[in-house]
């Protein structure tokens, strides 16, 4: 088409940027613009407009021309010179306006346009100065002569030479105001006599506050060796993993890495995997850096994206250090030196829905790449596939393996809870064992963790007459019972309903829960301590906009004795008056269907662990279990990631899984149960015709654990391809499938969704 009208002076995206959105629709197999989606703030999309003008070769040809709204409208344009639809319907009085503009094009007396804006606003500020008139020393005696009866505006005037002297900047009105203790009329009555002159300059939304910056702190000689290490590293590896234990001080050596970069101008990329819950690494990093320091966070308003996105695509100081969660990997950095991925193993990494289902981690080893950039990731606990490519020699490896100051690593105890071996009975879900610790720490003036990766009151409600448990009416999926509202809910699509007083089924009344959440834990707290004073967090407490920055501060002025939580306590929390973390049932994360269900039970139980005794005292952890000698709980015990690497390489080679393999998983989805399962049959039969002795596995097509979901049901198959075919061949195999699949009109509305290397 022709160019209607030119909108950006220039471009909103850099090419690499471009380069690298390509990338990953390609790599994730999903189309351009849901990459864009994802990346571009909307206030940054345009938005338009439909204006109706009138039509210049329009004659009139008489009052019988028009209908009586038709008239409304012409007499309308003739007063303004462009309407919108909104405007017409005003006028009108109908809300479907189309049949009058038809016909008013139809008799060429109006024409549309399309007029295309920016949602994004900057904001302005009101500065003044004095007008040039009085520039001179003889024009500004004579004008101070003049109001020596007008003493508040004169004071004015002496002020506003005063501050722009001392200053040196521009003068904000407001300023003025209190500077000069006047009100705002006496500064406005100068404005309109031409004395004083109002500009307006742009400035950002979000601001550093302004708190002065301090020295980053002299390595010990194990982050310095490190530092070194890495440096050397990457002359040869574009990627290094740092392996530190938790507390080590891996923060302090990328601070140092990354004041060497920015020093040479470039810009740094510091992903973690959840924005919100860092608030004191924010703090760390503004306390080193200042306002080099930019948040991309996921709270900001639209607007305030923007203003993050034109820093960085000026390459403006302001944005030289960019924090983030995933989708920072898509920012328009143009000269980025260095990225570092912290807590590289967290699997929020890896977007789960809507597409992209991108992984940052692995996204930012490409984005490195496109910049030439060096990535450090860094970790207590490696993903398994990180700790591969150091092993295969594609990564870079560096260990710390002692905590800051000699704090000595946690001492993690294992106890047994079933019954035959306790000497004392479970009160609730608490060993004696664990209540024992809890009262000596409170005893201590210490504070208690406590984990469990469930929220809510118990996940099951079941009849003791009949077995009935509650289900969702819209997913396979029984009702969680929240105690704090008598509510049963649903934690797949939000449905509530009143608790039941008795069995919907049977009646019967004799109704008990099943597995307990979080709020159980924090009810049987209060009944075991009731002197103790008990937080919770999950994402039932956290859910206001700085809940859970009160409670984090809360704990950190100790407001709270024990604090029981689900993941989100694991996230980099660093409090020094922690000495005892309790877990409260291992069993559950184990028992997980997934092949990493081991690995992430090891990387949990060893990052909360990590909470604990970070000052001299040394830490305690209490790990509940019926399995005690499961090889995972003792690896993690005993901090022997070496051990757990071991097993569960050897595992994902004899089971096929990742690194040896990609991983593919489609997943059908439709309200129609005989159509889900036509649909994926239909699929799989043509992947394994087009994959047959290829040496690529199909599996499926199967029901998940939870096979029906907001009234959608859902199917899997689970592609895997060997690590040493091409993966991009075996992607244009599937899209070729993927169109004739399309092409059949039955499946149409059979939603397919790609998830390459699915977690
Ligand atoms: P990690 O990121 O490995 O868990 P941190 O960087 O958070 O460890 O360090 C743990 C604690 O030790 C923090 O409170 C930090 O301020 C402190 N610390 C780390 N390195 C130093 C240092 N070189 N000098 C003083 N304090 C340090
Ligand atoms: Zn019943
Ligand atoms: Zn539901």
């Amino acid at each position: 088409k022709e160019i209607d009208q030119i909108l950006d002076r220039s471009a909103v995206v850099s090419a690499r940027q471009l380069e690298f959105w390509e990338w990953i629709a390609s790599y994730y197999m999903c189309s351009l613009g849901e990459v864009f989606k994802a990346a571009i703030p909307s206030a940054l999309l345009l938005e338009s407009e439909t204006i109706i003008l009138p039509n210049k070769n329009f004659q009139w040809q008489g009052e019988e021309f028009f209908s009586d709204q038709e008239s409304l409208v012409y007499e309308a344009l003739q007063h303004q010179s462009s309407l919108k639809i909104q405007e017409v319907s005003d006028i009108i009085d109908r809300k479907n306006v189309l049949p009058i503009l038809k016909a008013l094009i139809e008799k060429q007396v109006i024409q549309l346009k399309e007029e295309v804006y920016e949602t994004y606003k900057p904001k302005l500020v009101k500065y003044v100065k004095m007008h040039q008139d009085y520039n001179s020393d003889q024009a500004l005696s004579s004008l101070l002569d003049t109001l020596s009866r007008a003493k508040k505006q004169r004071e004015v005037v002496l002020k506003l030479f005063s501050m722009e002297a001392v200053t040196q900047k521009p003068i904000q009105v407001k300023e003025l105001e209190t500077e000069s203790k006047v009100s705002s009329a006496v500064v406005k009555s100068l404005i309109d006599k031409g004395v004083l002159e109002v500009y307006h300059l742009q400035t950002d939304r979000v601001q550093y506050d302004g708190q002065e910056t301090v020295e980053s702190k002299t390595l010990n000689e194990y982050q310095s060796t490190a530092l070194t290490q890495i440096k050397g590293q990457f002359q040869e590896k574009d990627v290094v993993l740092l392996h530190g234990v938790t507390s080590s001080g891996k923060t302090e050596v990328y601070v140092k890495l990354i004041e060497q970069v920015i020093q040479k101008g470039q810009q740094v990329l510091y992903l973690l995997p959840e924005i919100a819950l860092t608030t004191q690494l924010i703090k760390r990093l503004q306390q080193y850096f200042g306002e080099k320091v930019s948040v991309y966070h996921s709270k900001y308003s639209n607007n305030e994206r923007v203003e993050v996105w034109n820093n960085i695509l000026k390459s403006d100081d302001k944005a030289q250090i960019v924090l983030g969660a995933r989708s920072a990997v898509l920012l328009p950095f143009s000269n980025l030196g260095l990225i570092v991925v912290d807590e590289e193993h967290e699997q929020s990494f890896k977007q789960f829905d809507p597409a992209p289902r991108y992984h940052a981690r692995d996204a930012a080893v490409v984005l490195g790449k496109l910049h030439q950039a060096k990535v450090l990731m860094g970790t207590a606990t490696p993903s398994i596939e990180s700790y591969f490519n150091t092993q295969n020699k594609k990564y870079g490896l560096v260990e710390i393996n002692r905590r800051f100051a000699g704090v000595l690593m946690p001492d993690i105890e294992l106890t047994d809870i079933k019954e035959k071996h306790r000497k004392k009975r479970m009160k609730g879900h608490f060993s004696d064992r664990l209540i024992e610790a809890i009262a000596d720490a409170l005893e201590l003036g210490e504070q208690v963790i406590l984990f469990q990766n469930r929220r809510g009151y118990a996940p099951i409600l079941e009849c003791q007459e009949c077995g009935n448990s509650p289900q969702c009416p819209n997913c396979d999926v029984s009702l969680t019972y929240h105690h704090y509202r008598d509510q049963l809910r649903c934690h797949y699509c939000g449905h509530a309903m009143a608790m039941q007083q008795s069995c919907i089924a049977c009646g019967s009344s004799e109704l008990s829960t099943k597995g307990f959440g979080t709020e159980q834990i924090a009810h049987e707290l209060a009944d075991l301590f009731p002197e103790a004073k008990v937080g919770r967090m999950d994402s039932d407490t956290t859910r206001g906009k700085y809940s859970y920055e009160k409670l984090l501060s809360s704990f950190e002025r100790l407001e709270i004795d024990i604090l029981v939580g689900t993941q989100m306590l694991t996230k980099g929390l660093d409090f020094r008056k922690v000495s005892l973390v309790g877990v409260m049932n291992a069993d559950n994360l184990l028992n997980f269907p997934d092949f990493r269900a081991h690995e992430r039970s090891f990387q949990l139980i060893q990052q909360v662990s990590g909470r604990a005794g970070r000052t001299q005292k040394r830490g305690k952890v209490i790990v509940q279990t019926y399995n005690p000698y499961h090889q995972i709980l003792q690896q993690a015990s005993m901090n022997d990631f070496q051990a757990m690497y071991t097993d569960q390489i050897n595992e994902r080679y004899q089971f096929k899984y990742p690194p040896f393999i990609r991983l593919i998983k489609l997943v059908f989805r439709h309200r129609d149960f005989s159509k889900v399962n036509e649909a994926s049959d239909w699929y799989v039969q043509s992947l394994k015709t087009v994959f047959k002795g290829s040496g690529t596995e199909i599996l499926g097509p199967v029901f998940p654990a939870v096979a029906r979901i907001r009234n959608e049901y859902h199917k899997h198959i689970i592609i895997k391809i060997p690590a040493h075919q091409s993966l991009p061949k075996s992607k244009r195999a599937i899209l070729k499938i993927d169109k004739s699949f399309q092409a059949i009109p039955a499946y149409r509305s059979v939603r397919i969704v790609y998830n390459v290397d699915a977690q």
